[in-house]
């Protein structure tokens, strides 16, 4: 029984099974990548590389009900959120299209030995290796800058979402990417570590969890490749006590609400000033627990079901152990009985350090939240976590904001708004979140080849 299969975590029932690929055809993916790798195709003109983003972009756009249908389906996104990260996907896609070459200019260095520049270049076939939570977004990130610069890739992604790495392929495919530019592959772990271990294989981007990203690493690091890893989070939402309540309230709902709480950027969490942590709490009770959970194809529903079974299951676990050790319940705390794969809405208050949850991302719909007293709270609060990817600040005193956004030990933070992603902007974090960027600028240059050339 193949490893792959689609299976709706709205009612358990499975869709479809995938046949992996053997060793030969990996093999032969693996040879038709490389042989992409020293055509004209990844050496030549970049403007045929960006027409094809191009019309990806404008493929993606006229298929986006069917796409967005699809992820539903298969990984439980409410229909609107996944008409929203396939918007984004040809965002991207449009992105790169437009700026690439600009960006990829050779960019002088003034310098005594001469006339110096350095130029980019692709470095050669790449392994991507995705999670399902974003299942078309997390492809676009490694996909576009790296078609545009290109490096060929071979993609795999999470086994519980087969249909959308296929679809996605044979999109790239439509657009007019020659054989090898993108190439999914239903392969177990022992075949990333092989493809890594090639050298043909010049690098390897990994989203997932701090386990898998461990293992790739270590793997990439042996065998001295490039890697860029984009783990877990645990991102603060800090509101102070002059923030715009509701508006922080109703994005903090939003946090946890969507996609079901698992968004590595989402905010995870709470901390609240002592004076508005009552009003808060009150209010995002109020709100969180009135969500409507059902199908997510139903434009009524306001939370679907986790991504998978398994997904669930660790949460029920992690609640538990929370309770166990000292966490109090404000909503929520059960797994919904039924068919599907749901969670109730839920927030935890008194976790002390000693709680295993503390330390812990929690991977659904489930909100922790701390009471602090002042700013300096806040930031030491914040930065007591192994991760550092994202997080965001709420204040009517942008001075103030920016103080404390400085100070945040992450990769990225949003004044006045939950984390949030954009083509242009740089997307990564620090710590045990990972290193290296995707998209933007910073994104495109990961897995170019930064030549230096002076002219003496
Ligand atoms: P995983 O990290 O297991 O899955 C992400 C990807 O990594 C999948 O394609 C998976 O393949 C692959 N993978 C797993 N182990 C290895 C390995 N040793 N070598 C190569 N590839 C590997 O995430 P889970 O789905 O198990 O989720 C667990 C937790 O990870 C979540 O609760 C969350 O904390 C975090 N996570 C973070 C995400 C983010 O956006 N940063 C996204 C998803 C999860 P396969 O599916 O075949 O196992």
């Amino acid at each position: 029984m193949s490893s792959y299969q689609s299976i709706n975590p709205a009612n358990n029932q499975l869709l479809k099974s995938w046949p992996s690929h053997d060793e030969a055809a990996v093999s032969h993916a693996l040879e038709v990548a490389d042989r992409l790798f020293h055509s004209s195709w990844s050496k030549g003109d970049i403007q045929p590389r960006l027409q094809v983003l191009k019309k990806l972009a404008d493929l993606i756009d006229s298929r986006a009900e069917e796409l967005a249908t699809i992820a539903s389906k298969e990984m439980g996104k409410l229909i609107g959120q996944s008409r929203g990260e396939v918007k984004i996907c040809s965002q991207i896609a449009r992105y790169y299209a437009e700026n690439a070459e600009r960006i990829l200019q050779p960019q002088s260095y003034p310098s005594d030995l001469g006339e110096a520049w350095v130029e980019y270049h692709p470095i050669g076939v790449l392994v991507a290796v995705e999670p399902w939570n974003f299942p078309y977004y997390q492809l676009m990130r490694v996909l576009a800058p790296n078609l545009a610069l290109g490096n060929p890739v071979l993609a795999k992604h999470a086994n519980i979402v087969p249909h959308c790495a296929d679809v996605f392929e044979k999109l790239v495919r439509e657009a007019g990417a020659p054989e090898g530019a993108w190439t999914n592959l239903f392969i177990s772990t022992d075949q990333v570590a092989d493809l890594i271990a090639d050298d043909r294989v010049q690098g390897v981007a990994l989203t997932g969890s701090e386990r898998a990203g461990s293992a790739v690493a270590e793997q990439a690091g042996k065998h001295l490749k490039k890697s860029t890893l984009e783990l877990g989070g645990n991102d603060v939402f800090v509101v102070l006590d002059d923030a715009d309540l509701d508006e922080a309230v109703r994005q903090g709902v939003q946090a946890r609400l969507s996609n079901c709480g698992q968004v590595c950027t989402a905010a995870k969490r709470f901390i609240l000033h002592e004076k508005i942590a009552d009003r808060f709490i009150n209010q995002f009770s109020a709100a969180l627990s009135s969500a409507t959970l059902g199908d997510p194809l139903d434009e009524k529903t306001t939370l679907g079901p986790l991504s998978s079974a398994d997904a669930r299951d660790r949460l029920v676990k992690q609640v538990d152990e929370a309770v166990a050790n000292g966490a109090k319940l404000v909503t929520g705390g059960k797994a919904v009985e039924g068919a599907g794969c749901y969670y109730q809405p839920t927030i935890l208050t008194g976790i002390t350090p000693d709680n295993p949850a503390y330390y812990q991302e929690f991977f659904g719909p489930v909100a922790q939240v701390y009471v602090i007293g002042d700013d300096q709270a806040a930031v030491a609060l914040a930065n007591d976590s192994h991760y550092g990817l994202g997080g965001s600040v709420w204040t009517r005193d942008i001075a103030r904001g920016r103080k404390l956004a400085s100070a945040i030990e992450t990769g990225m933070v949003f004044i006045n708004s939950q984390s949030d992603t954009s083509a242009e902007l740089p997307f990564g974090g620090v710590k045990r979140s990972g290193y290296g960027r995707e998209l933007s600028d910073l994104g495109i240059k990961e897995f170019a080849n930064q030549k230096l050339v002076v002219v003496a």
